[in-house]
């Protein structure tokens, strides 16, 4: 299929596109990458009259950069730069881990870090890492700018806290816990995921654990956290029983979905099978 008629228009600075999105307010995309939206244009199940084209604006958008003890890293980051990039990989290496489930070269030399947080696909493997790690997600509108906390910005499939007039230009990892484990389950590579999870802890010389957080994608209308499993594990020394029982708790803060790829069954089924498996990767210190 060919996408409806829509304008063409090339931002020339993050302020010019946050006027033209406010000018054609609701009816208006900003065009990334393209790996998402475009094709979701030729199916027409976005038909936006205009594409306001944001690739120009690297120098503004296209930097990793330490700020503070954060990395701040641009909406316009490719994933091919993430796997490049040396400072992702000492301080974020949970991000550089996840590029590679992304799609094919393809797709990772073009699609951006913003883009895919922006287009909020509940299986997206950038977005459960956001989470993951406690990301902030910098906007900036006609207003001015404002940070939004991974928690509060994926409100359900392909819908985030950002107003129409708004456009995602960093996305801020603040240090997280050092030891994480990933796991994602599809049919094939290059699908969506039926489950993702990624968990993320900091063992203390004393043998506990703090700072947990395990994400989870693909099992509800947005990633989400596994918060009452997570409060179960902080500060303890880990078990059999407590991480099964821990990872049975994973289940209060998702709702699977039911669809063609998996029923909600089965992923209520895998969910706790694979949290428990992660989190004795965590603690054991294996894959
Ligand atoms: C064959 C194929 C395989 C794929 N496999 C995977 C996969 O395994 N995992 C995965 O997570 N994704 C996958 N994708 C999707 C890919 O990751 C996309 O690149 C990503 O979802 C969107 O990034 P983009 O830069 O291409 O954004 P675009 O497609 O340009 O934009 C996506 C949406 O975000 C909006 N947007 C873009 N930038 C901003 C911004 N700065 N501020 C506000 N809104 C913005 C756009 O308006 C649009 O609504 C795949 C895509 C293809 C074609």
């Amino acid at each position: 299929m060919k996408p409806a008629p829509f304008e063409y228009v090339k931002a020339v600075s993050v302020a010019d596109a946050v006027a033209l999105l406010t000018e054609h307010r609701g009816d208006a995309r900003l065009l990334a990458g393209g790996q998402s939206l475009v094709p979701m244009l030729n199916m027409r199940l976005l038909r936006p009259s205009v594409v306001i084209d944001v690739n120009g604006l690297a120098d503004a958008l296209g930097e990793i950069a330490l700020q503070g003890d954060a990395v701040a890293v641009g909406a316009l980051v490719r994933y091919a730069e993430i796997e490049r990039s040396s400072l992702v990989a000492e301080r974020v290496p949970l991000l550089r881990h996840v590029v590679a489930y992304i799609g094919d070269r393809q797709v990772r030399n073009r699609g951006t870090v913003g883009g895919a947080v922006a287009h909020a696909d509940p299986t997206g493997e950038i977005a459960l890492v956001t989470l993951a790690l406690g990301a902030i997600m910098r906007a900036e509108g006609p207003d001015g700018v404002r940070d939004i906390h991974a928690e509060a910005f994926f409100l359900g499939p392909y819908t985030t806290a950002l107003a129409p007039d708004e456009m995602l230009t960093h996305v801020i990892f603040p240090p997280a816990a050092p030891a994480f484990r990933f796991f994602e389950r599809g049919r094939k590579h290059n699908d969506f995921a039926v489950l993702s999870l990624a968990v993320v802890g900091r063992p203390e010389p004393d043998g506990t654990w703090r700072d947990i957080r395990i994400a989870l994608g693909g099992v509800h209308d947005r990633p989400v956290l596994a918060a009452a499993a997570a409060r179960a594990l902080e500060g303890r020394r880990w078990d059999d029983a407590l991480v099964r029982d821990a990872a049975l708790l994973a289940l209060e803060d998702c709702d699977p979905p039911d669809d063609f790829r998996a029923s909600a069954e089965y992923r209520r089924h895998l969910v706790p099978v694979h949290v428990r498996r992660m989190l004795s990767a965590l603690a054991g210190g294996h894959e």
